[in-house]
């Protein structure tokens, strides 16, 4: 890595003013900050092809598990950050939308997998394309005349984006229960669509990894047995993707942004919150409340006399913050979360899960929501001269960078769109012209 004398002193004494304040910017990501790459002619834009690849609920130890030998390779001839995670709630929903329109759900409509949407009676799954209240990149690339597709392994995921991408892939077939296709056949779509279309900028969600850990009893223990045979499988799928882009002689031409929206965490079956018992208990929020199950969160909103909801969502905090297994009650507005985001949220403790309405109604083991599941893996890498090879930086890198990132490569303004991310310059070496 090279950078110049005076960018250095430049970030030296940014670093000492982002350290007094507490900034999140480590001082060697502020140093590839002020060294920003330049412009290069060498690498143009029409010809790059770029793939954002969400491998759902892998854990960032899990890469170097010896189960993945084609990720781990990935990763050497990358840039990675150690201290990425994922935005609250993390589930699916929201961060998928938060990686494609760079901001978070207060102002991008999805903060949740499950939500009360003001002027509904029921809880239901933000899972319409409506619920998208930001442009997202594939509006943006497509100003830019960059064709676009989305190769998403769940029917949520598909629906939610819509018919925004120019090519979408309605994912099939679908196992049973966990609405999402295996990731052989999300992987064949991709391949097909690349040969098909050839689109400079892809978005695709493999979901086996988090389906699997869903349902794995054995995942707390010495041997999870599931995940050991799924994040296997997965990375094999991982090689078809690099191996296609090779064959077809794209590889030269290709970044990859391969991150996860979450990691797992599994919890015992008497490990389980609900707040049910102690709302109905009491005469102020007794039908008077909403609550949203999001794994290891929920969401609690006051839906009584408005009038009343500094006194009612007072008592719910108290209530909420007593049960055992609680971690923290946070007012939602703390997480910018938004209308949907309800009240308060409930975060579970490590090895617990929430449920509602009553402890038994979430019986799989595996969950995520809470603090402990919000590290994720988050690498730049590829075949393109562009990608800054064998980093690993400290920076606290979320999927809110995603679409400035991809934006920045594809030539975009990115200033002008007042993203809650921003482009992680310092993963490249130069920028396309
Ligand atoms: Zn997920």
């Amino acid at each position: 890595m090279s950078i110049s004398r005076r960018a250095l002193l430049r970030a030296a004494a940014v670093g000492t003013g982002a350290a007094v304040a507490g900034g999140p910017a480590s001082a060697l990501g502020t140093i590839l900050d002020a060294a920003a790459p330049g412009a290069n002619p060498r690498f143009s834009r029409a010809d790059l092809r770029c793939y954002v690849v969400v491998l759902d609920g892998l854990r960032r130890g899990e890469i170097s598990s010896g189960l993945m030998p084609r990720l781990q390779e990935l990763v050497g001839q990358g840039t990675s950050y150690r201290a990425a995670q994922a935005v609250y709630i993390p589930e699916t929903l929201p961060n998928h939308v938060a990686m494609m329109t760079g901001v978070r759900g207060a102002r991008n409509g999805v903060p949740a997998n499950l939500a009360l949407v003001r002027g509904e009676a029921e809880v239901r799954t933000l899972e319409r394309a409506s619920d998208i209240v930001a442009p997202t990149l594939f509006e943006v690339l497509g100003e830019h005349e960059v064709r676009t597709a989305a190769v998403l392994s769940k029917k949520y995921l598909h629906s939610v984006f819509g018919d925004r991408p120019d090519s979408t892939w309605d994912p099939a077939p679908q196992i049973p229960e966990s609405d999402h296709a295996p990731d052989v056949f999300t992987v064949d779509a991709l391949l097909a669509e690349i040969d098909a279309h050839d689109p400079r900028f892809a978005f695709v969600n493999l979901g086996d990894i988090d389906r699997m850990g869903h349902v794995d009893v054995t995942g707390a223990g010495p041997r999870p047995v599931a995940r050991t045979v799924v994040l296997a499988d997965t990375d094999r799928q991982l090689g078809r993707v690099v191996d296609h882009l090779r064959d077809t002689g794209r590889w030269g031409r290709s970044v990859l942004i391969l991150l996860a929206d979450h990691s797992m965490d599994w919890s015992v079956p008497h490990q389980v919150v609900s707040v049910r018992a102690a709302f109905d208990a009491d005469p102020l929020l007794r039908g008077r409340y909403a609550v949203a199950e999001n794994g290891g969160a929920g969401l609690l909103y006051w839906i009584g006399d408005p009038a009343a909801r500094a006194r009612a969502v007072a008592r719910m905090a108290a209530l909420a913050a007593a049960l055992d297994g609680v971690d923290r009650v946070v007012p939602s507005g703390r997480l910018e979360l938004g209308e949907r985001g309800g009240d308060l949220v409930l975060l579970v403790e490590a090895g617990w899960r929430f449920s509602d309405p009553g402890v038994d109604h979430n019986k799989i083991p595996g969950t995520h929501g809470h603090a402990v599941t919000l590290p994720i893996p988050f690498v730049v890498t590829g075949g393109s001269g562009l990608v800054r090879r064998g980093v690993e930086l400290g920076d606290a890198v979320r999927p809110l960078d995603v679409a400035p990132t991809v934006a920045w490569l594809f030539g975009v303004p990115v200033a002008a769109r007042r993203y809650q991310g921003r482009a992680r310059v310092e993963a490249f070496t130069a920028q396309p012209v």
